[in-house]
């Protein structure tokens, strides 16, 4: 800033330290050397009239300060200006030099070229500083000039100066608001060139203005071009042929293109963008414009972040058993296929044939083995861009696109099933696997995802259906099927909600005595005049959770036609109860069980609950073990039904506190006089007795099986030689008659 105070007065003479300012050659009092006419008045005369020189004086006064010393500088005049911007009368200045201004502004030097350039005979040119006598500095641009004589003898000098305050004030103001900016512009710098991010700043002409070294270290193969003043498109263009961007990676084609789009998206920033670079790195990058028009961009390394979330996604699409996609990626496949607008390839359901067995009888360390191995061989079997995903338990899916043949997609599965049912070695045993698999070709007609699941699933349940270890292609007809299967289940609800429900019951004779032993109660659905078979209602009842009700309104008429024979004092043994699974998982089987035993007066050892060997191969094997143990505690029996058919082992019969097993009747219809002695029942007979249970035969038809089981040991008898299922009027009837009977006439059942 400009030292204060400032001179008030628009012009005036300044004098310095060591200058004295020689006179005014034509205003003021009489010359010093009237002989000898100064240079410039005599200059003056030679061309100018007198009034002009009168004039040329008036307007010389006006604008200028001026005033004119003796060769040894002690000023002779001084002209209004000058006495008014320095504060003196001319009085008080003349006989005085110049440093009676003297600011002390300037060094010494600086007076010290003035006189030399004077002396010399030159003309001097400068900008002073000077003190006025109240104190206010003030400043002058000054011409001083020697003044000569005709003959060229120094007379003094004259001076002229114009007050120049106000723009020397105005050159400091800008002189110090620039260090300020150049201050400022290095504390930005600083700052910027401090952050972590790549910072970069391009002008209104996309000219580059700021930028810092995370910015250049971003774009390695460009950083000898970025520079101050480099254009945004150049660094871009130059990057994208220098294959700095990952996007662009062997491409050439799509470049020009990309190019453009990257330019859009620059010259109209949105919310940000993410860029991945050759390296590998990924690039956050910020885009805004500025209210002035500027581009700033931040830039931040988010690799870590990206793979950090790639790592995510994997885990989210990955089984993590097998490392195969899981349910959700295939799906997410799946949905990609659909989306085509011509949609070809198969789908394919597969699951392993008695998987729970292997993680029964080995552990399930040896189950985990044998799906991961599985995996592995599935994947073997297909190409490296078909899909193989676990979906969950031991159920896999295969995507396979471009498959349009039936044959082409045979030949597929047939490679899949023969890689796959290879032995396997699991713990030292070699087991054998087998997987059905339901199969979808898919085309323009495919619906959507779930429709295409939906028929695989279907396919694969008539593929086990029919024997397992095989694959069968999706049909209408199945479809078909399935919805007959729903529109059965709907009636079979109605049917139990109109208690159509029926219970008959089937006598068990001792076979070594003949004496009835008990019964079982065999459920049958009145629908109208036609009676149905539980072979057919009780599959629909488990696949859609109608069981429960229904077997628990199995139970409330067995135990009430039990409790009546009990009250009519006949003696018909132990009363059991076909039981399913879904019941045996429920909580409070076994409390409402116990409830309604002493709701109808009757004892524990009244009844006896029959499950199917699937029932201990069931997934909630934990929680139906409880409940046989709780049975068992409350002193009701256990039978294993249909023993032989199912997959249980030795190691199930252990486990479970089972009291009795039933031979399934296709061992005793295998006992026949020409060919067999019923190996099977012999074996089951012999192994149930040393595991102290009783043996049951079931669906003894001839009187060759009745003597066959009885010779063998087999305890119990039941079926239609014996008896078939009785209502229970028959029953009562057959109790109270104490009979064999003979095959029974009232065969009611329609399957
Ligand atoms: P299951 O428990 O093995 O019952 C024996 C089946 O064999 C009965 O068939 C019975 O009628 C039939 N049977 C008896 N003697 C002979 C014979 O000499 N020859 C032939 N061929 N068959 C004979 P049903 O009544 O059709 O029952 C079929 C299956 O339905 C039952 O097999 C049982 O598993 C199931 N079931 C029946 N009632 C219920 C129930 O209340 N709840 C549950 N969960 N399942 C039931
Ligand atoms: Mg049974
Ligand atoms: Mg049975």
């Amino acid at each position: 800033m400009l030292d204060r105070p400032i001179a008030p007065a628009p012009s005036s003479v300044a004098a310095t330290q060591d200058f004295v300012e020689p006179a005014e050659p034509t205003a003021g009092p009489p010359h010093p050397f009237p002989h000898q006419q100064p240079q410039i008045t005599h200059m003056f005369a030679k061309s100018l009239q007198r009034e002009e020189l009168i004039a040329l004086r008036r307007a010389l006064n006006q604008t200028a300060i001026v005033a004119a010393t003796d060769r040894a500088g002690r000023i002779t005049h001084a002209n209004p200006r000058f006495c008014e911007i320095s504060g003196y009368t001319e009085g008080e200045l003349v006989g005085q030099d110049h440093r009676i201004l003297n600011s002390g502004h300037h060094p010494r030097e600086f007076f010290q070229d003035l006189w030399r350039t004077i002396t010399r005979g030159e003309t001097w040119h400068g900008e002073v500083r000077n003190r006025s006598k109240s104190g206010t500095l003030y400043w002058v641009e000054t011409t001083i000039a020697p003044l000569l004589s005709r003959t060229g003898v120094l007379q003094g000098y004259v001076s002229i100066r114009f007050d120049i305050t106000a723009r020397k004030q105005a050159e400091l103001e800008l002189a110090t608001e620039n260090v300020f900016r150049q201050q400022a512009e290095n504390l930005l710098r600083q700052i910027v060139d401090t952050i972590p991010a790549g910072i970069s700043a391009f002008d209104a002409d996309d000219r580059l203005l700021i930028y810092n070294d995370a910015f250049k270290a971003f774009y390695p193969k460009v950083a000898d071009l970025i520079q101050e003043g480099v254009r945004f498109d150049e660094i871009l263009k130059a990057a994208a042929e220098r294959g700095q961007f990952a996007e662009l990676a062997g491409q050439t084609r799509d470049i020009e293109a990309w190019l453009a789009r990257r330019l859009r998206e620059h010259a109209k920033p949105t919310q940000s963008l993410v860029q991945k670079l050759d390296d590998g790195r990924w690039v956050q990058i910020r885009e805004r414009r500025t209210y002035n028009g500027l581009h700033v961009a931040i830039r931040a390394d988010i690799t870590d972040l990206k793979l950090a979330e790639q790592t995510i996604r994997r885990q989210a699409e990955q089984d993590a058993l097998t490392g195969l996609a899981n349910r959700a990626a295939v799906y997410g496949r799946v949905e990609r296929l659909l989306a085509d607008k011509a949609p070809q390839g198969l789908l394919v359901v597969t699951d392993l044939d008695n998987f729970k067995a292997v993680n029964d009888t080995l552990g399930h360390d040896a189950g985990d083995e044998l799906l991961v191995v599985v995996g592995r061989r599935l994947a073997g079997a297909v190409r490296k861009t078909d899909m193989i995903a676990r979906m969950g338990g031991d159920e896999f899916a295969i995507v396979m696109g471009g498959i349009t043949s039936r044959q082409v997609a045979e030949r597929r599965l047939s490679k899949i099933a023969s890689f796959v049912q290879q032995p396997v070695a699991l713990t030292g045993r070699t087991v054998q696997p087998r997987i059905s698999m339901g199969v979808v070709l898919i085309g323009s007609q495919t619906g959507n995802r779930k429709d295409l699941f939906r028929e695989a699933d279907l396919a694969l349940y008539q593929a086990k259906a029919a024997g397992r270890g095989r694959y069968t292609f999706f049909d209408e007809a199945m479809l078909r099927a399935a919805e007959r299967r729903q529109s059965d289940i709907e009636e079979l609800r109605t049917g139990l909600q109109r208690d159509e429900l029926r219970v008959e019951f089937q006598p068990q004779v001792n076979l070594a005595s003949g004496e009835p032993m008990g019964l079982e109660a065999l459920a049958r659905w009145q629908r109208g005049s036609e009676v149905i078979s539980p072979a057919s209602f009780i599959p629909l009842a488990e696949e859609s959770g109608l069981i429960i009700p229904l077997g628990s309104r199995v139970i409330e008429l067995s135990l009430a036609f039990q409790a009546s024979m009990r009250a009519r004092g006949l003696r018909s043994g132990r009363l059991a109860i076909n039981v399913a699974a879904a019941q045996l998982k429920l909580d409070d089987f076994v409390e409402t069980l116990a409830n309604q035993l002493s709701r109808f007066g009757l004892k524990p050892a009244d009844i006896e609950i029959e499950i199917t060997e699937t029932v201990l191969l069931d997934r909630s094997v934990h929680q139906i073990a409880r409940t046989i143990e709780k049975l068992d505690s409350l002193g009701v029996t256990i039978a294993l039904d249909d023993f032989g058919t199912g997959y249980a082992s030795l190691s199930h019969l252990k486990q479970f506190k089972v009291d009795r097993l039933k031979i399934d009747r296709s061992f005793v219809a295998d006992i026949r006089p020409e060919d067999g002695r019923g190996v099977i029942a012999r074996t089951i007979v012999s192994l149930a007795h040393s595991l102290g249970m009783d043996v049951v035969g079931e669906g003894i038809e001839t009187q060759f099986q009745s003597d066959a089981l009885k010779a063998i040991g087999c305890d119990i008898g039941q079926g239609y030689l014996l008896s078939p299922p009785l209502s229970p009027d028959n029953t009562e009837q057959y109790f109270q008659q104490r009979t064999l009977a003979q095959p029974h006439p009232s065969m009611r059942i329609v399957a």
